[in-house]
């Protein structure tokens, strides 16, 4: 893992969410303080911030991309926070900014590069998701190497899977050799059972780290396999009122899920109705996440204003994107979708 996300350490995980906990532990968030993240993603990120007492605050994503909008970040951290002392604050909470969290969705990177740059401008951490994204890079770097550490998953559902586990990868020997410390129960003195720190049951078993290496062998296969699925998606809904979620510039993406904005005025339907004739034919279609500022479980967290988040989720449709997906049972899903809109 190392390697492939070009940097010099990996420390395996039990999951994605423990390699996020433990980054986070390990770079000294804790409560009090606060991380900002995008609105739209899936939850677990915004639940390891909580696991360390440390706050979420949810920003706006771009219209475009669907990733957190770096021109939201740069306003957020200029109008709504002090900077005194090189301590960063929330005028609002009085809790102290300490790093960026950015997600890698849907297999697209984010604008790294930009968002890097403000948090180092900020004296912010960056802890990279890239739990759906790994193999994708930005300007020809792979993800997860840009900030302070990257986080990946080899959930069940993700493009290379142990059926579980995660990697924690970082530039910075002392982070590694910390979450490996913290992940293992922190054992000081392993012969005679000493800890002198709270630690946790975060490993990846041998059996998984088995599994994922002769996955992680198969990535290029894999990831080959995702893109054509989505291109050939791109080619059948060209010019319709069902917007795939491109690549971006300067990208190369994995398209872990072929997820499409269904235009209700240009389609004739929306993404529920969608979904439901998609299921009468036995094809399961998900909706993306409930944004995360209007999760119940994350009522208390702040967030800036969130327009682009809901609209995105309002109308998104993730279509069979499966590996494993045949050419000819994509031929019936895009029949199915196409019966199912309006083309003209
Ligand atoms: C899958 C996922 C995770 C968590 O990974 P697990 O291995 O399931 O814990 C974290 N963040 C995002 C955005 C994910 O999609």
């Amino acid at each position: 893992m190392a390697r492939i996300v070009g940097v010099q350490h990996a420390v395996a995980t039990a999951s994605g969410t423990a390699a996020l906990h433990l980054a986070m532990v390990a770079l000294g968030i804790g409560p009090g303080d606060e991380v900002l993240m995008p609105a739209l993603t899936f939850i677990a990120p915004a639940n390891a911030v909580r696991y360390t007492g440390a706050w979420p605050t949810f920003l706006d994503v771009d219209p475009d991309t669907w990733q957190l909008d770096a021109r939201r970040l740069e306003r957020f951290l200029d109008r709504e926070c002090d900077t005194t002392g090189g301590v960063v604050h929330n005028r609002v909470t009085g809790r102290a900014v300490r790093a960026v969290l950015p997600v890698h969705l849907l297999g697209h990177p984010c604008e790294i590069d930009g968002i890097t740059e403000l948090a180092r401008a900020y004296g912010l951490y960056v802890i990279e998701d890239a739990t759906e994204s790994l193999g994708a890079t930005f300007d020809g770097a792979p993800l997860g190497g840009f900030g302070d550490v990257g986080c990946f998953s080899f959930n069940g559902n993700k493009t290379v899977t142990a059926g579980g586990g995660g990697v924690l990868a970082t530039r910075d020997e002392g982070i590694a050799r910390r979450v490996r410390y913290l992940s293992t129960q922190a054992k000081d003195e392993p012969d005679e059972y000493v800890h002198r720190e709270i630690g946790f049951n975060y490993r990846l078993t041998n059996l998984q780290a088995a599994v994922a290496v002769a996955q992680l062998a198969k990535l290029d296969e894999l990831v080959g396999a995702k893109r054509r699925i989505a291109a050939r998606y791109a080619e059948a809904f060209a010019d319709t009122g069902i917007g795939l979620l491109e690549e971006p510039p300067r990208a190369c993406s994995v398209f872990w899920l072929s997820t499409a904005r269904i235009d209700p005025t240009r389609c004739g339907t929306d993404r529920r109705a969608l979904r439901e004739t998609l299921g009468a034919h036995g094809i399961e279609a998900r909706p993306l996440w409930q944004p995360l500022h209007r999760s119940p479980a994350h009522a208390a967290s702040m967030h800036d204003t969130v327009e682009v988040a809901d609209r995105v989720y309002a109308e998104a449709l993730s279509l069979p994107s499966s590996v494993g997906l045949e050419a000819s049972q994509q031929d019936r899903v895009i029949g199915v979708v196409l019966d199912a809109v309006t083309t003209t």
